[in-house]
């Protein structure tokens, strides 16, 4: 639970007043039964006036961490979040619980400004969010020491951090916080696990004493999948029609060109999809951020510019079509599924182009060699992750030094089915020689395609061209397929037996080649699935799969309550509608699905249900069992119009006759 030299986290309670306050604050604001994990420990320490670094991983639960400590220490809680964009989410959100928030950025005009200054000035605040730009204007320190604060939260703290690429120059300036307010906590926060960053954090915003807090960064609600990738955007669309029909999700794409793409492919597709990169206009960005929050099942496909902060609930699945650069990054993309809790499912197409494309973009990028030594290094443990046939969740966990579960999690493609090794030494020398043989014999270099053209004993136009059939090596390998010769070489580039070269990528030896050529050590590999697909998707063309629905599947209710539940979502909708806010700010899926499985028939009933606090059930308590008992009136069903129709079309039609080709060697045009 405890890392850090600086204190332990734990059982040891400092002040006795903190804890029940903060408990009472849990279920009268947020309407929740209890603490998760470190939570309680963190708010003791930071309501005791303790300075914490917390670590835990997207959805995890770290905003609680400071709004209680906020609501329960007098003052104003300072929270520092890199997300303007987010911000006016954030604080209707926290209006919706009855808290008093407010927020300061470049997006209040005059008028608007002056309002929330005064009252934090007249100390009506809970919380005021600020970006971190604000805090170098002297203007903003002035009206802070005006103020009474009663800590300071810095979200997103390894921002800070200058080998991360979510680093802003900015956050160097919030050292002085400590300077200028030495009395008042601080409590930085991050799902960036690394040593490397934590103590970077600590130095950098000068928080030599603050206690380390490491929540547990499993994750158990999502399931973690790792497919070959044959054709991405098309294992994309099956696993999107068999599993999340309806469900709103993030699809990740490298490149600026693969993601509108993709977007395109999927609309095409019937599948409601917007895209999100760095390269489009500010105010297109935000509305499709918008558009992704307050629509039900939306998807957007995007670069890793977008989701630092989005805290959508119910992210029914984040989908990788290209490798990340590290295992950090994967966790926090990843993470955006399922804060609500439900099933949820993490899934990514992984192959040979990925590993070439991104070990050439180490070698040719800029950066020192300490840099691309460090760039490896973090690939080597994505492809370490892709490639094992052990519980992906296990080894996720031990990257982050924290216990696997003994027997595997049971919710992982390896533990759900084990994939087969073969003893691959044989073929890996196969390729071997071939690399050597067009370099020793030739003083040629070549890439993936034209080994395999090679082995497979093709007479391609390149191969005649180069005259390869005259190699001794011409044909050895016919007793593979394409994809086993390309899922060897993708094997041996993973485990560094062979490396790429050049901005061709062509392959090459390293020093470990050898001792597979001279036989000194065995290759077991991973075995390709026959015909690599999402999952069994039926190619019957039967199209839909299970899609055409509306209702979010994960929330797996008995069929008599489903009308009720829908009921309960259009009424949100509404609701939502007449605000401006994202339905969940009403109420999350999760609520909505008790409120219908216990079926409270009094307010007072209703004030039971987790995520029901005081002021939602003021607000909203009479409505939603007004909207619950019209739908499920105690003699037979509910009548049959439908209360809200969405635009899923009953029968979508077949794409089978439409997939676009792939290209070959998806080129990264245009990266972020
Ligand atoms: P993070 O900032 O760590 O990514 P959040 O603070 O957004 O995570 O919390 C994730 C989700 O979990 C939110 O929907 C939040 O309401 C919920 N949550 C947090 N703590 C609790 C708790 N103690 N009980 C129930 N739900 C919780
Ligand atoms: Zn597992």
């Amino acid at each position: 639970m405890v890392t850090g030299g600086t204190g332990v986290s734990g059982e040891t309670a400092e002040t006795g007043a903190g804890g029940g306050e903060a408990l009472a604050t849990l279920h009268r604001v947020f309407g929740y039964d209890a603490f998760r994990g470190e939570q309680e420990a963190i708010i003791e320490h930071v309501v005791a006036g303790g300075d914490a670094l917390v670590l835990m991983p997207t959805g995890g639960g770290k905003s609680l961490c400071y709004q209680i400590p906020a609501l329960v220490r007098p003052g104003t809680g300072v929270v520092v979040s890199p997300l303007i964009a987010l911000m006016q989410d954030q604080v209707d959100a926290l209006r919706a619980l009855g808290v008093r928030a407010g927020f300061i950025n470049s997006t209040l005009d005059f008028d608007e400004r002056r309002t929330v200054e005064a009252e934090f000035l007249a100390g009506e605040l809970d919380l005021l969010y600020l970006a971190p730009e604000r805090l170098r204007v002297e203007a903003t320190l002035d009206l802070l020491s005006r103020g009474k604060i009663s800590l300071f939260a810095i979200d997103e703290a390894h921002c800070v951090s200058q080998w991360g690429h979510d680093f802003r120059p900015d956050y160097l300036a919030l050292s002085l916080l400590g300077e200028r307010w030495p009395d008042v906590p601080r409590i930085a926060l991050t799902a960036t696990a690394t040593r490397a960053t934590h103590e970077e954090i600590t130095h950098r915003l000068n928080l030599p004493d603050a206690r380390h807090f490491v929540a547990s960064f499993d994750r158990p609600n999502i399931q973690y999948r790792i497919v070959p990738k044959a054709d991405p955007r098309k294992q994309l669309l099956a696993f999107l029609r068999d599993e999340h029909a309806g469900d709103a999700g993030i699809v990740y794409c490298l490149s600026r060109n693969s993601v509108e793409r993709t977007a395109e492919f999927l609309n095409t597709n019937g599948v409601r999809a917007v895209p999100y990169h760095a390269g489009l206009d500010g105010s297109v960005r935000a509305d499709h951020q918008s558009r992704f929050l307050r629509e039900e099942g939306l998807v957007v496909v995007a670069t890793i510019a977008f989701g630092m902060g989005i805290d959508k609930p119910d992210v029914r699945f984040v989908a990788h079509l290209d490798l990340p650069k590290s295992i950090e990054g994967y966790y926090q993309e990843t993470g955006r599924a399922g804060r609500d809790g439900l099933p949820s499912t993490a899934w990514m197409a992984y192959g040979l182009n990925d590993v070439v494309q991104q070990r050439k973009l180490i070698q040719s990028g800029e950066g020192d060699e300490a840099f691309r030594r460090r760039a490896g290094a973090h690939l080597d443990s994505m492809l370490a992750l892709c490639e094992t046939v052990r519980c992906r969740r296990g080894q996720l966990l031990a990257y982050f030094g924290q216990e696997p579960p003994a027997e595997g999690c049971g919710n992982c493609d390896t533990c759900l089915s084990t994939p087969e090794t073969w003893d691959g030494t044989v073929a890996a020398q196969k390729v071997l020689s071939t690399v050597v043989r067009l370099q020793r014999e030739r003083g040629q270099k070549f890439g993936a395609v034209q080994i395999v053209d090679i082995l497979l004993g093709k007479r391609t136009a390149k191969v005649i061209q180069f005259d390869h059939d005259q190699l001794s090596v011409f044909g050895i390998g016919a007793d593979l397929t394409e994809a086993d010769w390309r899922g060897v070489i993708r094997q041996l580039l993973a485990q560094s037996l062979l490396a790429v070269e050049g901005e061709y990528g062509t392959l090459v030896l390293t020093e470990a080649s050898g001792t597979v050529l001279r036989r000194e050590r065995e290759v077991p590999l991973r075995k390709e699935p026959k015909r690599p697909t999402a999952s069994r998707s039926g190619s019957s063309g039967s199209g839909s799969g299970r899609g055409g629905k509306s209702k979010a599947p994960a929330v797996e209710l008995p069929a008599h309550l489903v009308p009720a539940f829908e009921a309960l979502r259009a009424w949100r909708a509404e609701q939502a509608k007449e605000q401006g806010v994202p339905a969940y700010v009403i109420f999350h899926d999760a609520t909505l699905r008790e409120i219908v499985t216990q079926s409270p028939a009094t307010v007072r009933d209703l004030g039971t249900i987790s995520g029901v606090g005081e002021k939602k059930l003021a607000t909203y308590g009479e409505g939603v069992l007004a909207a619950l008992h019209a739908r499920t009136p105690p003699s037979g069903p509910a009548p049959e119009e439908s209360p809200e129709s969405p635009e899923n079309p009953e029968s979508p039609q077949s794409p089978e006759s439409d997939w676009p080709e792939p290209p070959d060697e998806p080129g990264p045009e245009d990266w972020d």
